[in-house]
C-alpha cells in the first residue's frame, strides 16, 4: 500500500507525497512548488524519485526543475502535452501502466480542462491522482476543452470502483457545495457530504480525499445523465452533454 502525504500550498493547492514502501521510491504528484516540498520529503526521510504531473499548468509543475535538480528524480507526465511539461523525462499515455516500485499506476487520458491532461490511477491503493479534472463536489474548467470532452472524462473516472479515493490538486470543496446545492437542493448525499465538510473545515481540517462512492452520488459534475437533476435544472429529457454544459456555465457565472 502506498503511503501517501498532503501538503497544502499556495492558496488552495494539494502536493502529494507518495511512497511504495517495499522499493522506497517516492513521487510527488503536481509540485505547485519546491520548498515545502523537499522540507516535508527532508522531516519525513524520504528521497524522490519521481515526479507525477497531471498537466502543464503553473500550479502543477512549477516546482519540477527545482526538484529535479535538487533530486535528481525522473519526471513523469502526459504523452498527450509533450511540449508544455518542464523537464519531462518519461511520457505517458492513456491506457499505459507506469511502475512506481511495486505498484503501478494506470494513466487516463482525460482532456476537458487541458487539451493534455492525465490521471494516475494506483488500483491496489485505491488512489486516484486526477489533477484539476475532478474536485471534491466540483471539476476543472472548460480552458482547453469541449463539454463533450470533459463529460466523457468524467464518466471515465466515474467507473472506477466507488472505494476509489479522490486525490484532487485543490481544496475548493466549500465552494463547490455552495454552487451544487443551488442546481440539486434535494439531492441526500449532497446535503449530507456538506454537513461533513463543513464540520471538517471548522476543525481546520482539508476535505480531501474524498471518496469516489460520495462523488457519484453528490458531485453535479458527475450527474449529468441522473434524470433528477435534468429535472432539477430543467432539463427534463435532454443529452447529458448539453446537461453537462449548463451545468458547467452555471458554475462559471456562480
Ligand atoms: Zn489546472
Ligand atoms: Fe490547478
Amino acid at each position: 500500500m502506498l503511503d501517501i502525504r498532503q501538503i497544502p500550498v499556495l492558496s488552495d493547492n494539494f502536493v502529494y507525497l507518495v511512497r511504495e514502501p517495499q522499493s522506497g521510491a517516492v513521487a510527488v504528484v503536481d509540485p505547485a512548488v519546491s520548498e515545502p516540498i523537499l522540507e516535508e520529503a527532508k522531516r519525513l526521510g524520504w528521497k524522490i524519485t519521481h515526479i507525477l504531473n497531471t498537466h502543464h499548468h503553473p500550479d502543477h509543475v512549477g516546482g519540477n526543475m527545482e526538484i529535479k535538480e535538487a533530486t535528481g528524480c525522473v519526471i513523469v507526465g502526459p504523452g498527450h502535452d509533450p511540449d508544455r511539461i518542464p523537464g519531462m523525462d518519461v511520457q505517458v499515455m492513456d491506457g499505459e501502466t507506469y511502475d512506481l516500485g511495486t505498484e503501478k499506476a494506470q494513466v487516463f487520458f482525460v482532456p476537458g480542462h487541458t487539451r493534455g491532461h492525465i490521471a494516475y490511477w494506483f488500483k491496489d491503493s485505491d488512489a486516484l491522482f486526477c489533477g484539476d479534472t475532478m474536485f471534491s463536489i466540483g471539476c476543472g474548467r472548460l480552458f482547453e476543452g469541449t463539454p463533450q470532452q470533459m463529460w466523457t472524462s468524467l464518466k471515465r473516472l466515474r467507473a472506477l470502483p466507488p472505494a476509489t479515493k479522490i486525490f484532487c490538486a485543490h481544496e475548493y470543496t466549500e465552494s463547490n457545495i455552495r454552487f451544487a446545492v443551488s442546481v440539486d437542493p434535494e439531492n441526500e448525499a449532497l446535503r449530507k457530504r456538506a454537513h461533513e465538510v463543513k464540520a471538517l473545515r471548522a476543525a481546520g481540517k482539508p476535505s480531501v480525499p474524498s471518496l469516489l462512492g460520495e462523488e457519484q452520488a453528490a458531485n453535479p459534475f458527475l450527474r449529468a445523465d441522473a434524470p433528477e437533476l435534468a429535472a432539477a435544472m430543467g432539463m427534463a429529457g435532454r443529452d447529458p452533454v448539453d446537461v453537462f454544459a449548463e451545468v458547467r456555465r452555471r458554475k462559471d457565472v456562480f
